[in-house]
């Protein structure tokens, strides 16, 4: 593989300085006009007013009036699909099946080691930009099954941020290549369970691309406590598949096979039984809309009224959650109910069980942060703050993002990594990429 961006530790040495005259809001239950984050080994150790901190020797920078929220959270994401922009399918798109089939399965048979590492970079980058810190991502790539998810940790490693990665696993390349994607993801899992910043789950594509036989294999050899992360009646199809098989829909099948617990990642939920829903309710599995995938896929739109606690995901379109909550808000006539926790408590929430300190903005938490290229000069309360952000943050890119208290990205700079170089390496891969796709 071609790149030191891949060896290098290009993670800064943790520093301590103060963050001053910022509009501080954990997007919940406080907004602190010309306030300060006092940071020190990766953690926000004092939160207060920038006169609290006048007399302080440490090293300060003015935000010139930002808004600064918690650092965002991608929960449903394909990285392998960032090297995909003007990437033409190949063959017809008339339907899910078709978009599948003509585009992103040829992509995914088409990656290798290489394009693996750079599709990941590229997504985490853009995600950096936007001021996103964890990303949940959801990976294939046919012809290079085993070692892929390290090969993605480490481009996680490179860029500083946190994440949950599996393998989507699936039917599509025969019975023996099905084991080598439970393997994957299994041992991934095992190793990386004690990591604080990257962390297994157990990917299956979806119902429809999984027989009985290798949902019965999967379920035998699934440890307990590892939760899955699946497609979920994404397409009418997927629903009509599983009553065709005697259930009453995806989320029942799940359940039929015991892959359905409090913990597990259920994209998209938009072809449902009411069974499936009642399962819902009672499983606390968390759900994942994924709107602009939804409309460019033309699948339909999850129904908000069965489902009100649900998170936003981008699935492969962008890396950028605020945007995707402002084409949310406007697919909705300008209506999402409970926005705020959607964006903040939920993900929080979620990621609490692997990374107890991350998706908050609080004294003692992770100092992962996105200072918003955003200066309000109307009043911010915790009540009007998502509209500060469709209208005045609009999803734009971040003025600055940091992780764990290192500074990644400011005014358009990354400061851990060499972007040019980078950008340069993931032009040559995609030069190599295409020309298997087009072969
Ligand atoms: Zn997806």
């Amino acid at each position: 593989m071609k790149g030191s961006g891949m060896t290098n530790n290009t993670r800064q040495e943790a520093q301590h300085f103060i963050l001053i005259n910022g509009v501080i809001t954990d997007g919940l239950s406080f907004v602190l006009e010309n306030g300060a984050l006092e940071i020190r080994s990766g953690k926000i150790v004092r939160i207060g007013t920038s006169a609290d901190f006048s007399g302080e020797k440490t090293k300060k920078i003015d935000l010139g009036g930002r808004l600064v929220l918690p650092g965002l959270v991608n929960p449903h994401h394909h990285l392998y699909s960032a090297l995909a922009t003007g990437l033409a399918p190949t063959g017809p798109t008339g339907d899910f099946q078709q978009i599948l089939e003509n585009l992103w399965w040829h992509l995914d048979k088409s990656l290798d080691e290489e394009s693996i590492y750079y599709s990941a970079m590229q997504g985490l980058m853009q995600s950096v930009r936007y001021g996103v810190t964890t990303v949940v991502d959801h990976h294939a790539s046919m012809s290079a099954v085993g070692g892929s998810l390290n090969i993605i940790k480490k481009a996680y490693e490179t860029v500083g941020i946190k994440g949950l990665l599996c393998y989507e696993i699936s039917d599509r390349m025969g019975e023996a290549a099905l084991q080598s994607q439970i393997d994957e993801n299994i041992k991934f899992w095992t190793d990386t369970r004690d990591n604080d910043r990257i962390q297994g789950l157990l990917g299956l594509h979806a119902n429809f691309t999984l027989g009985e036989k290798s949902m019965e294999k999967i379920a035998k050899q699934k440890p307990t406590d590892l939760p899955v992360h699946i497609h979920c009646g994404e397409d009418a199809a997927d629903l009509r598949y599983c009553r065709d098989l005697g259930y009453e829909g995806p989320v029942h099948r799940l359940k039929a096979f015991g892959l359905l617990s409090k913990d597990s990642l259920l994209a998209h939920c938009i072809h449902l039984s009411e069974a499936d829903h009642r399962l819902l309710k009672e499983s606390r599995a968390w759900v994942i809309s994924n709107p602009e995938s939804n409309a460019n896929n033309r699948v339909g739109v999850m129904d908000l009224n069965k489902i009100p606690k649900y998170l936003l995901g981008t699935d492969g379109m962008t890396g950028n959650i605020l945007g995707t909550m402002r084409s949310h808000f406007l697919l909705r006539n300008g209506k999402v109910d409970h926005a705020p926790e959607i964006l903040f408590a939920y993900p929080a929430e979620m990621l609490r069980r692997c990374f107890p300190e991350s998706g908050t903005l609080r004294e003692g938490g992770s100092a992962d942060l996105a200072v918003c290229n955003y200066r309000p000069v109307t009043p911010v309360s915790p009540e009007n703050l998502f509209y500060h952000l469709m209208f005045g943050v609009q999803g734009k890119e971040m003025f600055m993002t940091l992780a764990e208290g290192k500074i990644l990205f400011s005014e358009n700079t990354f400061h851990t990594l060499d972007e040019v170089r980078i950008n340069r390496e993931i032009r040559s891969a995609v030069k190599r990429l295409y020309g298997r796709y087009h072969a």
